[in-house]
């Protein structure tokens, strides 16, 4: 890349070959928040729903200023490491281009001591950056956004663009360092960045008080910050807020209820899709609402229809609206009114806890869609499919709000 830039800048200029070098930086973040965005805010947004630590979505003027700020980000970078070549060229800095200068054990250490050091700088230059006189000039930008998304990752003041990253070229300056140690460098950044603004958390259950992953700092972490400021400054690890007490003392708690809710909502959801499953698909889009309100309360209260009464609802509304054609009729019929009363007898009636009965629906569910997969054509099984996801996310949000 970097004799591709300098080509540029010899048959065109330097501002050509800084633009280009702008618009690499910026792409590197578009295409890294707009994976994860596209995965978990559009794609498969109802899917991860219950798994998002605030559960709210923020609206889109949020992440069109965020992506505002992130154009003066990258432009911030650019110059940057277009400062760090130009110093190269001028014979400063220690940047080297063949590995085998210093061997693969240097390069490994160099890459690592980056990391580590940028983590404390970050975790030092953040608490400074919070306080009064510094915050609204320098950091009050990136604060804005109090429910983060994958763009917020460089939606910051130009100035905190310097002063957060503005180590890297010191670094380059007096410890020598591979160019691709440092494009390494960047990218776990970033994606570190990226992660930890989702809004999602992806480490896993009681990794807060696990051995290893206490050491890591995750998407909740990160999120609290954005909701309380005074705490949780760490980037990558969480070792300078656990030494220096800074961790929010509600962390455990608050990461615990973020996995545990997730769990439980799909779960009630499922049980509420599947016991009330009929008269939650027959029921009209408007009154489906209040169906499921309903559904709630006689779950809540162990009330549940008789399963023959279950699958002849059922019946009768796949009849009507998939069309079944009269040698669907019987073997339809037979389907619904074995498994109305194998959820009667495996989850309505068992004594289980809600998460065991959440696995076992979800195996009632998966088997009894297989065998009506049999029976049903294409179109019948996608309308089927789709009124019972329809079912499950309005229960979802009901349970949620
Ligand atoms: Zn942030
Ligand atoms: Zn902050």
């Amino acid at each position: 890349m970097q004799p591709y830039i300098e080509s540029i800048g010899k048959t065109y200029g330097v501002f050509p070959a800084w633009v280009l070098m702008f618009l690499l930086v910026f792409m590197r973040y578009a295409v890294m928040a707009s994976i994860f965005y596209g995965i978990f805010y559009v794609l498969f947004r109802q899917h991860f729903f219950p798994f998002k630590i605030q559960q709210k979505y923020p609206k889109s003027a949020e992440i069109v200023r965020e992506l505002g700020y992130s154009l003066l980000t990258a432009a911030i970078f650019a110059s940057m490491a277009f400062g760090v070549y130009a110093l190269r060229k001028m014979g400063m800095g220690r940047l080297y281009f063949d590995i085998s200068e210093r061997g693969w054990v240097y390069y490994i250490f160099s890459l690592a001591f980056i990391i580590v050091l940028h983590d404390a700088y970050f975790y030092w230059i953040h608490r400074l950056m919070h306080h009064p006189r510094l915050f609204k000039h320098l950091h009050k930008v990136h604060h804005l956004s109090h429910n983060p998304t994958p763009y917020t990752a460089f939606a910051f003041h130009p100035l905190e663009a310097v002063v957060e990253f503005g180590i890297i070229p010191i670094i380059a300056l007096f410890m020598p360092i591979h160019v691709s140690a440092l494009l390494i460098f960047t990218i776990w950044s970033i994606f570190f960045n990226v992660m930890g603004h989702t809004g999602f958390e992806f480490a896993p259950k009681g990794a807060t008080r696990h051995p290893f992953w206490k050491w890591i700092s995750t998407p909740t972490h990160h999120n609290m910050h954005h909701q309380q400021g005074n705490y949780n400054f760490s980037l990558y690890f969480n070792w300078w807020d656990r030494w220096m007490g800074t961790n929010n003392p509600r962390y455990d708690e608050v990461f615990d209820d973020v996995k545990k809710r997730a769990l439980m909502q799909k779960a009630s959801a499922m049980l509420l899709m599947l016991i009330g499953f009929s008269g939650g698909i027959m029921a009209q889009n408007s009154n489906r609402d209040a169906f499921i309100d309903q559904q709630i309360e006689a779950i809540q209260k162990g009330d549940y229809q008789p399963p023959e009464t279950r699958a002849a609802q059922i019946d009768t509304w796949m009849k009507n609206d998939l069309q079944l054609r009269d040698d669907q009729i019987n073997p339809i019929h037979d389907i619904n009114l074995r498994y109305a009363l194998r959820t009667e007898h495996d989850i309505a009636k068992a004594d289980i806890s809600m998460w065991s009965k959440y696995l076992k629906i979800k195996d009632i569910q998966d088997e009894k869609d297989v065998e009506l997969k049999r029976i049903l054509d294409k179109t019948q099984f996608k309308k089927y499919a789709a009124f019972r996801d329809d079912v499950l996310w309005k229960a979802v949000r009901k349970l949620i709000f």
